[in-house]
């Protein structure tokens, strides 16, 4: 790897000191600010950290950071990997994880939608996976279809091999200007913002996970890779039993993805998959807490795609706990629990808590969904019989109960 100029290695030093500053007097994990700093001094630091790196970039609205994870754990095989795994998914982040390892031959980076065309452009990245594109909080069709344009343009032209998930029509439409694609056929839970087909806004018509616009060409790629219930089938149609750790249907598609990745790094399945069962929590999510006999295991929802999910996740016979704030990074505006089907509660012990408990309470009122509510999380926690129970939180729900565990992860 060749030298950085002077001028890079002076920031990226400094960045670095910033970052462990941070962490010295309590300030979260310092990644973010470690950047920025980096960036103050030296406006170019991550084009010239990503340089000489083979990189994987991976947005999408739910499950990038655990794909991250997936991916990262997957390239270990060959050897040294930088990434953000505390979900500092903007440049500075990008910029802190390529800093603290700077002999790392590879990158995977989990990437803001928002920001990928710019992330793309500075790193030159040479691979980018792409799963699913939804409204997040308060997000509207129209936005993420002006998103998904501006991945189209940001792809264009360039030599970026993408690994795309071809049952979300709009991730389709976003990653089809790409020179290379690899489309995944990795499922689609949420399908309320893409019933209208993103090239002519005709009505698209879906049989099982085909779709295609009854109006103009745009159709459903073939698949190379297809998640099938619990197996990944590869593009030679060899079957993989994806016996992960992480649960749920969302994060066997996440793993299907990274074994797509893997192999575009020289990974094949056979290496790649042991090193996938290795991944047991990803910053917190899905990780058991334990207090006086009570087993929590945390569960994170941050839009209705992602609530849909854990529905998924959660165990049907055991007690649930939800617990939903409206700070900065919730979206102030909780008029998005409205668009969640909380039906499937109905028939277990449901406890409420978190800042808006009572907006929560109102829709799980509506559902017909019987409910506890409770002060607080630790409350509602006491509550329970000793053995497991299941929490849904959203982002800074979440996060709250994660450092009343000391930080979980
Ligand atoms: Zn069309």
């Amino acid at each position: 790897m060749t030298q950085l100029p002077l001028r890079a290695q002076l920031a990226s030093a400094l960045g670095r000191s910033a970052a462990t500053l941070s962490r010295m007097t309590g300030r979260g994990d310092g990644s973010v600010i470690g950047g920025r700093v980096g960036l103050l001094l030296e406006p170019d630091l991550l084009r010239q950290l990503a340089r000489d790196r083979k990189l994987a970039l991976v947005s999408a609205t739910n499950g990038k950071t655990t794909t991250t994870r997936l991916i990262t754990s997957a390239l270990l095989e060959l050897g040294e990997v930088a990434t953000n795994a505390f979900g500092a998914n903007m440049p500075a982040g990008h910029v802190s994880a390529l800093s603290q390892h700077k002999r790392a031959p590879y990158g995977v980076l989990e990437v803001d939608e928002k920001y990928l065309p710019e992330v793309l452009a500075t790193t030159g990245a040479g691979v980018v996976c792409l799963m699913n594109l939804s409204r997040d909080q308060m997000d509207r069709a129209a936005e993420i279809w002006l998103l998904a344009q501006k991945w189209r343009k940001a792809l264009s032209g360039k030599p970026t091999h993408v690994i795309a998930n071809c049952d979300d029509p709009l991730v389709t439409w976003g990653a089809s200007t790409a020179a290379k694609v690899t489309w995944v056929s990795g499922g689609q839970r949420w399908k309320e913002d893409s019933w209208c087909c993103p090239e002519c806004g005709g009505p698209l018509d879906r049989k099982d996970a085909d779709w295609a616009c009854r109006e103009c060409t745009f159709h459903r790629p073939e698949p190379q890779w297809v998640v099938d219930g619990d197996a990944a089938i590869d593009p030679r149609g060899q079957r993989w039993l994806l016996d992960i750790q992480l649960p749920g249907q969302a994060n066997r598609s996440n793993a299907v993805m990274a074994l797509a990745v893997a192999e575009t790094f020289g990974v094949p399945v056979d290496r790649a998959l042991p090193r996938l069962r290795e991944v047991t929590s990803v910053a917190g999510r899905y990780t058991t807490v334990e207090r006086d006999g009570r087993h929590a295991r945390l569960l994170l929802a941050k839009n209705p795609a992602g609530w849909l999910e854990a529905f998924d996740v959660a165990d049907p016979q055991l007690p649930i706990i939800l617990s939903v704030n409206a700070q900065g990074p919730d979206g102030r505006d909780t008029s998005w629990l409205w668009d969640v089907d909380y039906r499937i509660l109905r028939g277990r012990p449901v406890f409420v808590t978190g800042e808006r408990r009572l907006d929560l309470a109102l829709r799980l009122d509506v559902a017909d969904v019987p409910f506890t509510l409770c002060g607080t999380f630790m409350e509602a926690l006491a509550m329970q019989p000793p053995g497991r129970v299941d929490v849904i939180a959203n982002y800074t729900a979440f996060q709250q109960i994660r450092s009343e565990f000391g930080r979980a992860v």
